[in-house]
């Protein structure tokens, strides 16, 4: 499932695996490791801050928890619904992927569906209060609906991030844990960095995307 998001560690410190975060002289931050490595060994695991879909691909109705963004139907399942045709026999699909439709739970407001009711809770209690379309009043839900549309016409497939992301962040509550610990790391972001031969940023701090930047700008920020 495509998704957006920021990461944060999970699992086992940096020093526990046998890493260490430095900064290098000329470099910017960096992972130094500490140990050798075998081949495919595993050296850290995040889970994301926050996340969310893509906007191209919720557009084309791939069906994901909206918080965990694990997939709510198998391959075979979604073939069939999108192409119409309730015959399709995917080989493999059984064993390779699983749907678990009596788990599922919907907010009762604007209907999005969860994998479970520990997601719909996650959400609710990190953001999604501030982004329940079914919440908002009729002028706010349609400046949201105008920010995603905008975005999704500055920003086809492939994509890389969607500004929903954003949107979330702004919604979780800044008192609580959660969002102390999310802005604490948003502070540790960098926008760019060097390599040996050129500077690399963010692709959206690139001059090509000054003029979409400024579109996104006329799109009422009150939204967020
Ligand atoms: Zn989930
Ligand atoms: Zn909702």
């Amino acid at each position: 499932m495509a998704t957006a998001g920021i990461a944060g560690l999970c699992g086992p410190s940096f020093e526990e695996s046998g890493l260490s975060i430095e900064e290098v002289a000329g470099r910017g931050r960096a992972i130094i490791a500490k140990r050798p490595f075998k081949e495919d060994e595993t050296l850290f695991i995040e889970s994301p801050l926050m996340s969310c879909q893509f906007s191209w691909n919720r557009e084309y109705k791939y069906l994901a928890c909206e918080y965990c963004l694990r997939s709510l139907e198998t391959a075979e399942e979604m073939a069939c619904r999108l192409s119409s045709q309730p015959s399709i026999d995917l080989p493999l699909s059984a064993d390779c992927c699983e749907s678990k439709p009596s788990t599922y739970v919907k907010c009762p407001d604007c209907e999005v569906q969860y994998c479970s009711a520990p997601c719909q809770q996650m959400a609710a209690e990190r953001y999604h209060r501030g982004v329940c379309e079914g919440r908002m009043d009729a002028q706010r839900r349609e400046l949201f609906s105008e920010l995603k549309e905008t975005w999704r016409n500055m920003h086809y497939p492939p994509e890389t991030t969607n500004i929903e992301v954003l949107a979330r962040c702004f919604s979780a509550p800044a008192e609580s844990p959660y969002g102390q610990h999310l802005f604490q790391q948003l502070e540790l972001l960098v926008h760019g960095t060097t390599s040996e031969d050129e500077e690399f940023q963010h692709k959206l701090l690139q001059p090509d995307y000054a003029v979409s930047l400024l579109k996104l700008c006329m799109v009422p920020l009150t939204v967020l």
